[in-house]
């Protein structure tokens, strides 16, 4: 096992992997209601898992999780729901808009934003010259909208795992705590879904959308998704780098 992630790095260690490979991986997490069988922190969880095997194989480093992310938003007097917890078209069973239990991960699409940019005129700073972001929905939509800016400004190539992935049904993290995501979770960290949580009448299964987390989800679908994601994320990276190098040449 090599050491991948940014915090763990020595100096000399960072240099090296940069030498290697000049990629940064941003896992775009949220602490966010992904039903009652997955944790808060799903969306974090699988981008970063995905990455330090991705970081294993062809080189780079892995940052922190982000865990504040943007989202649709829907004032009602005082009060204001986010993202799952207004109902929507794609949700597996209707119900009323409400606050989803340990959900903490709002911020406005500007402010990630400007975040983001500062991620980025650090790192273009300490070598790095890609950035694959990838996690919650929406910030997923936030950042690859910087994607011309990010080239231009900060000399940095970014791109999310979807964009090499042609597949729809086998994108990485494509739906919400259905069986895309359950399953990503079931193979890459088996220990964190508790299908126990779920109520025999399925009356707490809301704030989902996707195909049925319970009946359709399975660790080989998972590990299919995971490869494939693999696959061609490090065949769009080798891709980038080679581009980058004829550039420099
Ligand atoms: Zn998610």
């Amino acid at each position: 096992m090599k050491k991948v992630l940014y915090e763990e790095l020595l100096p000399e260690e960072f240099v090296q992997r940069m030498q290697e490979m000049p990629v940064a991986y941003l896992p775009l997490g949220t602490l966010e209601w992904h039903g009652p069988h997955m944790p808060l922190g799903a969306d974090g969880i699988q981008s970063k898992e995905l990455f330090v095997r991705v970081a294993e194989k062809v080189g780079g480093v892995v940052l922190p999780i982000l865990f504040m992310g943007p989202d649709r938003v829907f004032h009602d007097h005082e009060k204001s729901f986010y993202g799952m917890d207004i109902n929507t078209e794609g949700a597996l069973h209707t119900y009323h808009v409400q606050q989803l239990k340990g959900s903490a991960y709002w911020l406005e699409k500007e402010l990630f934003q400007d975040y983001l940019r500062s991620i980025f005129a650090q790192l273009s700073r300490a070598g790095v010259r890609i950035v694959v972001g990838h996690g919650h929905g929406p910030s997923i939509h936030a950042f690859q909208e910087l994607t011309k800016e990010a080239e231009e400004k900060y000399g940095l190539r970014i791109f999310t795992a979807w964009t090499y992935a042609e597949d729809e049904k086998l994108k990485y993290q494509n739906d919400h705590a259905g069986a895309n995501e359950t399953s990503i979770v079931m193979a890459v960290r088996p220990d964190l879904v508790d299908f126990g949580q779920v109520k025999e009448d399925e009356s707490n299964l809301i704030g989902i959308a996707g195909r049925h987390p319970v009946r359709d989800s399975s660790a080989a679908f998972g590990n299919e998704i995971l490869e494939y994601t693999m696959k061609t994320l490090i065949s769009g990276i080798e891709k980038e780098y080679k581009e980058i190098k004829d550039r420099q040449n």
